[in-house]
C-alpha cells in the first residue's frame, strides 16, 4: 500500500471548532487537547447516528464494542435527543472525529464524527479498523504520529506535502500541518512511548521519513492501546 493509496483520518482538535465555542472553553481551560477532552470516570456517552444503513451502524457499535469493554465508560447509542456525539456517514467528506468531551460543544444536530468512506460493502478490517480508530479519538485520544516520547517520527516533511496535497487526501498546507505536524506541550498531554502498532498510528511510507522508518496498516488494537486506556479509564 502506498501513500497515494491511503484515506488518512483527520482528527480535529481545538483550532477546528467554532470561534464562539473556542471563547467559550477558553475561558474554562487552555491547550484544549488530550488532558482536557479526557471524559469524566464512569461517563455514559451518549451517540446517535445521523443516517447510515441500519446494517453498517451495527456493524459500527459491535467495533466500538472492543473499546467499551476496555474502559469504565459507557458507549450508549440511542436515537433519543440530547446526545453527546453523533455519527454520519457522509461520503467523500473524509473520515474525522472531535476528540472526547469537545464533541459536547458541537451543537446538535452537526456531527461529531463521519465515515466517509465506510459502506455496506466495507470489509470487516475495514471497518473495524476505522471504528476502532475514530473511536479512540471519541475517548480523547489523538494521533500517535504526534506522539515525540522515544523519539517520534523523522519527518521528510517535502515526501509527506506533496502526497498528502494529492488524492485521495487533497488537503491544503493548513490541514497536513495541522493533521502531521502539530505538536503538543507534555502539559497538555498523557502519553507513553511511541507505539508503532497502535491504531490510533497512521501508515506511514518509507519515503516520508529520513530515516527510511515506516509503518504499516494497524487494523486492530495493540497492547499499549489497551494498557493505556485502562490506565486513562481505569477499569
Ligand atoms: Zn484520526
Amino acid at each position: 500500500m502506498s501513500a497515494n493509496e491511503t484515506h488518512y483520518c483527520s482528527c480535529l482538535t481545538f483550532e477546528d471548532l467554532d470561534p464562539a465555542v473556542q471563547k467559550v472553553l477558553n475561558s474554562q481551560v487552555r491547550g484544549v487537547l488530550l488532558k482536557s477532552a479526557k471524559w469524566p470516570d464512569r461517563s455514559v456517552i451518549r451517540i446517535r447516528f445521523l443516517d447510515g444503513d441500519p446494517a453498517l451502524q451495527q456493524r459500527v457499535r459491535k467495533a466500538a464494542n472492543e473499546w467499551d469493554k476496555l474502559v469504565n465508560l459507557t458507549f450508549s447509542f440511542d436515537q433519543r435527543r440530547p446526545s453527546d456525539a453523533r455519527i454520519a456517514f457522509q461520503q467523500g467528506k473524509g473520515s474525522w472525529s472531535y476528540l472526547g468531551t469537545m464533541c459536547k460543544s458541537i451543537p446538535e444536530p452537526q456531527p461529531t464524527m463521519n465515515f466517509g468512506w465506510l459502506t455496506n460493502e466495507s470489509s470487516d478490517e475495514e471497518v473495524r479498523s476505522v471504528v476502532l480508530h475514530e473511536f479512540g479519538h471519541l475517548l480523547g485520544l489523538t494521533h500517535e504520529h504526534f506522539n515525540v516520547k522515544g523519539g517520534g517520527i523523522e519527518w521528510n516533511r517535502d515526501a509527506v506535502i506533496r502526497d498528502l496535497s494529492g488524492p485521495p487526501n487533497n488537503w491544503d498546507a493548513d490541514t497536513i500541518e495541522h493533521n502531521m505536524f502539530q505538536k503538543f506541550r507534555d502539559a497538555e498531554i498523557y502519553n507513553t512511548v511511541m507505539d508503532r502498532e497502535s491504531i490510533m498510528m497512521y501508515p506511514i511510507p518509507a519515503a516520508w521519513t529520513l530515516n527510511g522508518m515506516s509503518i504499516g496498516f494497524n487494523s486492530v488494537l495493540s497492547e499499549q492501546d489497551k494498557k493505556f486506556v485502562q490506565t486513562m479509564y481505569h477499569n
